[in-house]
């Protein structure tokens, strides 16, 4: 039997969520205060966590962050306000759903179990944890395609994915502009290794502090780059 954790500090919205999905089946237990849901979320092996966004003690968006760096159980995330909706997105803490306040309880029953469903797939699957590079700061998680800077998720399109992720699984290793385009690019793309240098350009912009000094994607003047650990 699945084991939700709801993390909410209005009693009747609790308990309304609650009765719910014990009817449909499933293992629930209520926590009001969210420093004690988080240590409950991280230690206690729930399966999945409705999680109110104002909360007593830490908030939603801290809540979420710590459990997304641990645990790849889904997170819905509930607001009264369709702004902090729009925000929570924003900040790409990784939750898996976000629900508005009011919502009818049957929608969130159907949506814990689209959430559940594709979770057991994956983990049935045998991918128990996503495959994961941490270099200092970075953070790319190669199953998920995303990639986190100081715990801050940012938008990487398909190519630039790939350049980044080939050059940080390779630390150190100086590869030349052909090299890398021949890698990441096929055969029959239109362009050349002015692409690699337009596509290490915008990572750049995203992933370095100051990108005239950078300190992950180092040009080595008349070879190429290299990631530097
Ligand atoms: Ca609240």
């Amino acid at each position: 039997m699945s084991k939700i954790l709801i993390i909410e500090d209005e009693e009747a919205i609790a308990d309304l969520e609650k009765d719910y999905l014990e009817l449909s089946g499933f293992e629930v237990e209520t926590e009001e205060r969210g420093d004690i849901g988080l240590t409950r979320a991280l230690k206690e092996g729930f399966d999945l966590i409705i999680l109110d966004l104002m909360l007593p003690g830490v908030d939603g968006f801290e809540i979420c962050k710590k459990i997304r760096e641990e645990k790849n159980i889904p997170v819905i995330m509930v607001s009264a306000k369709k702004d902090d909706i729009d925000k929570i997105r924003g900040l790409g803490l990784g939750a898996d759903d976000y629900m508005t306040k009011p919502f009818s309880p049957s929608e969130l029953v159907a949506r814990v179990k689209a959430h559940l469903a594709r979770y057991e797939r994956l983990i049935g699957s045998g991918v128990q944890e996503n495959e994961t590079i941490e270099i200092r700061g970075i953070k790319i998680d190669k199953t998920a395609r995303r990639v986190w800077i100081n715990g801050e998720e940012k938008p990487f399109t398909s190519k630039e994915f790939d350049l980044l992720t080939f050059l940080a699984q390779n630390p150190n290793h100086v590869f030349t502009k052909e090299e890398l385009f021949s890698k990441i690019w096929d055969m029959e793309s239109i362009g050349d290794i002015a692409t690699v240098t337009v596509h290490i350009k915008k990572i750049r912009e995203k992933i370095e502090f100051n990108t005239a000094k950078p300190q992950y994607i180092e040009t080595i003047w008349g070879v190429g780059y290299r990631f530097k650990v």
